[in-house]
């Protein structure tokens, strides 16, 4: 009897629909672009920027309205998606990381790379890293097999942060050619310089390439593929064939190159069968850098942008796509965050977490499904781009206490008496009218809680990487 049974078993085994054993497990595919604002896509408002192909996985997928990023500046915010921890819980808190820089993301910390691997998982990073540039520190230390891109932004000089232009100008993008003049920002492969500089007006389409060799590679395996593309940072670049000379439409140009690139990737995904058992998704680090102005984003009907703990600052056009899981043409408009991807993406492998390191996020498999059940995040906190806290927001309430001045987030500021604005987001998304004063005892009782969440963290925070300890 229990022969027959193992015969059944190892016959539904090798019959099953999806037939291929440990590498039913579904692939991931995350697309972070850096520095778009929350109304930079066609399906989230954009009446300037046509992005056909990512408004094609929200019409088979979802959108996330009230998705949320860790930090309003890269360094932090791409910490927390990957371990799934508030930046300050790792020690990547406090602002970006320069060429000069001697920390980077602990390699003991448990990243969603780490995880996938350990499942067996083909790893790969094409992209703007930003988490550290020292051997010890980039992706092959924290879970991937494979990785090409730059190390730090693209505004960033090899080796000191020296000589390069203060600020990008139409001047610049109308000779495209300063993309290999004017910055010295290296193309690194595993952990070798390249490229230098690397040529920025190809970037965006080398990663999609390297990303659909590898999963060109990997289809028979389960692969995870992190796509953290340089643009829409400044300065911007496109190849020729994408190119508007009139600097007026540069950052229209930038993200329509990255939507014909997304669509060369999903291109992909379908005509190797994959769909069915991949998740795809699409977000950005933070939101726009607004003081470019045509060389930066909109964030839309949100409040201000890069930088700051308003919405445009922390909360990000998110898409996400699974079909025949995630249901077509939907959208969720609670908060979910970055945190949440890596308890998330445990969830969708059926695997366990390492209990030994706390982290902040939660499982929000249920809202990428739109099953019934699981967790709403009630609570969300909002920390500076230097990592103080800022703000917290519970239910459709959010609470900013905001040290006014122009030195707030300077370690030797002079500390100053928070001004508090309460905002109803539920009808109020702009941030435009503050409640404070008609509900002192709320905004009393959310400052309490806000700096009680952040002492937890505080205390039981953990190091980053350091060169020399
Ligand atoms: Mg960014």
């Amino acid at each position: 009897m229990l022969r027959n049974s193992c015969a059944v078993l190892l016959l539904w085994t090798v019959c099953s629909p999806l037939g291929r054993g440990e590498s039913t497990k579904p692939n991931f595919v995350i697309i972070f672009a850096d520095d778009q604002g929350y109304g930079d896509l066609g399906c989230f408002g954009s009446t300037t920027i046509r992005t056909p192909n990512i408004d094609r996985l929200a019409e088979e997928g979802r959108r996330f309205t009230n998705f949320m990023v860790a930090s309003p500046v890269c360094t932090p915010s791409r910490a927390a998606l990957l371990t799934g921890c508030y930046p300050k819980r790792i020690g990547m808190h406090q602002h970006v990381l320069f060429p000069a820089s001697t920390r980077g993301l602990n390699p003991a910390e448990h990243t969603i790379a780490d995880h996938l691997r350990s499942l067996g998982y083909a790893t790969a990073c094409f992209g703007k890293w930003h988490l550290g540039h020292h051997p010890e520190t980039l992706p092959r230390q924290n879970g991937f097999d494979t990785y090409l891109g730059i190390p730090y932004s693209n505004d960033m000089n090899h080796p000191d942060n020296k000589g390069k232009p203060r600020i990008p100008s139409d001047d610049l993008w109308r000779d495209q050619s300063s993309a290999v003049t004017k910055w010295n920002t290296p193309l690194i492969e595993n952990e070798m310089i390249v490229e230098l500089p690397v040529d920025q007006r190809t970037v965006t389409r080398r990663y999609t390439d390297r990303a659909i060799d590898f999963i060109e590679q990997h289809k028979q395996e389960s692969f995870f593929v992190y796509l953290p593309h340089s643009m829409p940072h400044i300065p911007l670049y496109v190849p020729e064939d994408a190119y508007d000379p009139d600097p007026a439409n540069a950052y229209i140009c930038v993200i329509e190159h990255i939507d014909a690139e997304v669509g060369r990737l999903m291109e992909t995904i379908r005509r190797l069968n994959l769909s069915d058992n991949t998740y795809v998704i699409y977000t950005s680090d933070n939101g726009p850098w607004l003081q470019f102005k045509n060389h930066g984003g909109s964030a839309g009907p949100l409040r201000e942008g890069k930088g700051t703990t308003f919405e445009g600052g922390q909360r990000v056009p998110c898409v996400m796509w699974g079909p025949g899981r995630i249901p077509a043409g939907t959208e969720c408009s609670d908060v979910v965050a970055t945190i949440d991807m890596l308890p998330t993406i445990a969830a969708l492998t059926s695997s366990t977490l390492p209990t030994d390191q706390r982290i902040d996020g939660m499982d929000m498999s249920h809202k990428l499904l739109g099953t019934d059940g699981g967790s709403n995040r009630d609570e969300y906190l909002y920390y500076t781009s230097r990592g103080q806290i800022e703000g917290i927001r519970q239910g459709k309430w959010k609470l900013l206490a905001r040290t006014n001045g122009r030195n707030r987030n300077r370690k030797n500021a002079q500390p100053a008496s928070p001004a508090m604005h309460l905002f109803d987001l539920s009808t109020d998304v702009g941030e435009k009218k503050n409640l404070g004063q008609d509900h002192t005892d709320l905004v009393s009782r959310l400052n309490a809680r806000m700096k009680e969440l952040d002492a937890e963290i505080t205390e039981n925070a953990r190091k980053a990487w350091f060169k020399n300890p």
